[in-house]
Order: C-alpha cells, then structure tokens, then sequence
C-alpha cells in the first residue's frame, strides 16, 4: 500500500481519544512509508492527522473544492494539495490518489465519503479494501444498524463484510494490507 485515503471530522469530537487516534494513524502511516490523502483542510481531526503526518516527516496530499477552502482553511504546509472544481470532484480524486480508505470518527461528511465508496465496491467499480477504525465505540450503534440492514436482508453479508472493522490502527492498517478480493455479485431476492 503506497497511499490511504482518510476519512474523518472537520471538527475535534467531544472525546480527547479521537484526535490521538487520527495523530496516531498519521505517524503508523509515516513509519510504514504511506502517504496520507485527504480533504486538505486544517481544522478538526482532519488538521490533527495532517499535521501529525508531516511533524513525523511524512507525505501528506490534500484534495479540496475552492468554495470550501475558506470554510476548511486549506493547509498550506502539504506536500500536494489539489484545489478542484466540486465536492464530487474531491472525493473522485481522493479515490483515485489511494490505494484504500479509511474512516475515523467524523460526522455527515465523513459518512458520506465512506458510504460511496463501499457503494461503488458493492458495484464492482473498484476492489480497494475500505476500513472503519471503530475509535472508544464512536461506531457501535451504527454497527448494530449494519447488522440489522443484513438481518432484515436489505444487505448482502458479503458486501456488509467488504467494511473491515477494527479497534486499532496497527491491526486495521494490517488488515487492509492482507485484503484479498472478496467482492461478491450476489443480491438479496
Ligand atoms: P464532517 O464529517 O461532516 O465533519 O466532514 C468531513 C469532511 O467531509 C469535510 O472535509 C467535508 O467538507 C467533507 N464533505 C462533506 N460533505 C461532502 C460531500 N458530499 N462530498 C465530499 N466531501 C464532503
């Protein structure tokens, strides 16, 4: 893996353990040689991972839209930052740039970037492992909704299955790194 994409918060979170689990992903990615992508701004856990990542000497890219710059302030300490036309555009971008994604915590934003891209894997569009780094339970009741969306059969198993889940960020990363292809064309009847 050359280059993860992140998906998190433009905003800290009520719990102290967000912003050390984003700072912590940051520096695992810098000691494994992985560039961070990301929106490109400077606030929340978004600016907490890309500042953690470049302290450690790491390659950071950050992928913004120009009406969102002002509101995010765009990082201006980047190693690449790509200033694009539209919020489809960023996340396109951030996609292409990567060779997986995760989420940490985050809110509205955050859960839409993850949900299209595991749509799009549940297409087939892509085979890139997605990851959701589950940080002090931040992510259990959303879980339980996921298991629920199978038990009612709006959701395949295996394409629930394609969300690797983990509690820390040296097993998810690891986990993302032994991902084989388990992509499954099936749908509920
Ligand atoms: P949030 O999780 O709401 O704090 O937002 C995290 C990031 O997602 C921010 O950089 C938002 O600009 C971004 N975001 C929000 N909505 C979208 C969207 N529809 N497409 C792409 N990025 C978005």
């Amino acid at each position: 893996m050359r280059a993860l994409c992140l998906y998190t918060g433009s905003s800290p979170g009520a719990d102290p353990a967000y912003r050390e689990a984003a700072e912590g992903l940051a520096v695992e990615l810098v000691q494994r040689n992985i560039t961070l992508v990301y929106g490109g701004g400077h606030v929340g856990l978004m600016g907490a991972a890309a500042d953690a990542a470049l302290a450690a000497g790491g390659r950071v890219v950050g992928v913004i839209p120009s009406d969102i710059a002002a509101r995010e302030v765009e990082h201006h300490g980047l190693t690449e930052l790509h200033v694009v036309g539209s919020m489809h555009e960023r996340k396109m971008k951030m996609f292409s740039l990567s060779d997986a994604m995760i989420a940490l915590p985050g809110g509205l934003g955050t859960m839409e970037e993850l949900f299209e891209v595991w749509t799009w894997n549940q297409l087939g569009f892509h085979d890139k492992p997605i990851g959701l780094l589950n940080v002090a339970g931040y992510y259990d009741h959303l879980l339980a909704f996921l298991d629920q969306m199978v038990d009612q059969r709006f959701v395949h198993r295996a394409h629930r299955d394609l969300l690797q889940v983990e509690g820390s960020v040296p097993e998810l990363l690891d986990r993302l790194a032994r991902y084989q292809s388990t992509h499954v064309d099936k749908w509920l009847d």
